[in-house]
């Protein structure tokens, strides 16, 4: 997969060179570029902010800027031939769609992704409004709270979406018993998880999990997953009827 990111702090990034993300861009299954957006801007102070229009608090990203940088990173990938495709736009936003594990497997699935990074009051809506006649734009919030600017949750994006990227786990079962995973669990939590030793401080590791017994311990994990969910996220049960979680349960 091909990440381009345009930031006004390209360091920001400089975690996406550790731990799994590092060794899948050493490996060649993730191909990330940073880019600076000050280097389309062209006045001598490399401004990329100005005041709102209809006054307010703050500064609003310009669109110039961002237009040329979206512009040269869709002209770079085109370089590739007429075939090449377009990236995927996403936009971190607090007033975008909460970005959700679905969000991440529909990402992981595209040949390239593109970032812009919003830093003050965000980006000139136009930005957006220009770019959705090039390519498909996904406007995305990390979460109902305002972080400083877009580069911490594009980090959690690509940390989210390259895990589920063939290769990158050391084992590809991983993502299947995760919260929120596709599947028998689906869209829940995921239970509490031990390792040895079997016994700590006096507390133990529930028996089921040393009988060797493996529809018992699937059973335990979803009824974990269960209690999990409806006491931290009852929401996400919201809507399941009994028939629903108990044909949920012959699957496990
Ligand atoms: N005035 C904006 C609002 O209230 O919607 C907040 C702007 S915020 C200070 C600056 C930038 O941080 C945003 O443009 C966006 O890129 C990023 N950001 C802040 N909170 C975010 C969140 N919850 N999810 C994704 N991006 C966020």
């Amino acid at each position: 997969m091909r990440i381009d990111i345009v930031s006004i702090f390209p360091e920001y990034f400089a975690p996406l060179d550790v731990s799994l993300l590092g060794k899948a861009r050493a490996a060649g299954i993730l191909d990330i570029e940073v880019h600076q957006l000050r280097d389309w801007t062209t006045d001598r102070h490399r401004t990329v902010d100005d005041t709102p229009y209809g006054g307010g608090p703050g500064m609003v990203m310009k669109p110039e800027p961002w237009g040329r940088a979206l512009d040269a990173v869709l002209a770079a990938g085109r370089e590739a031939g007429p075939a090449a495709p377009v990236p995927r736009l996403v936009v971190p936003t607090p007033s975008g769609r909460p970005f959700t594990q679905v969000h991440a497997q529909r990402l992981a699935a595209e040949p390239w992704l593109l970032f812009a990074c919003g830093r003050y009051e965000g980006i000139d809506a136009r930005v957006v409004e220009d770019a959705r006649q090039r390519m498909p734009v996904d406007e995305l919030s990390i979460g109902d709270y305002v972080l400083a600017g877009g580069e911490s949750a594009a980090l959690v994006i690509i940390e989210a979406v390259s895990r589920l990227l063939p290769g990158v786990l050391g084992n590809a079962d991983s993502v299947v018993d995760d919260s929120f995973a596709a599947g028998p669990m689906s869209a829940l939590l995921e239970g509490p998880v031990y390792t040895k030793p079997a016994s700590w401080r006096e507390h133990e590791v529930p028996a089921v999990l040393l009988s060797g017994d493996h529809g018992a311990v699937a059973r335990w994990r979803r009824d974990q997953a269960l209690l999990r969910t409806a006491a931290n996220r009852p929401e996400l049960l919201a809507g399941r009827g009994p028939d629903d979680l108990d044909r949920r349960d012959l699957e496990v």
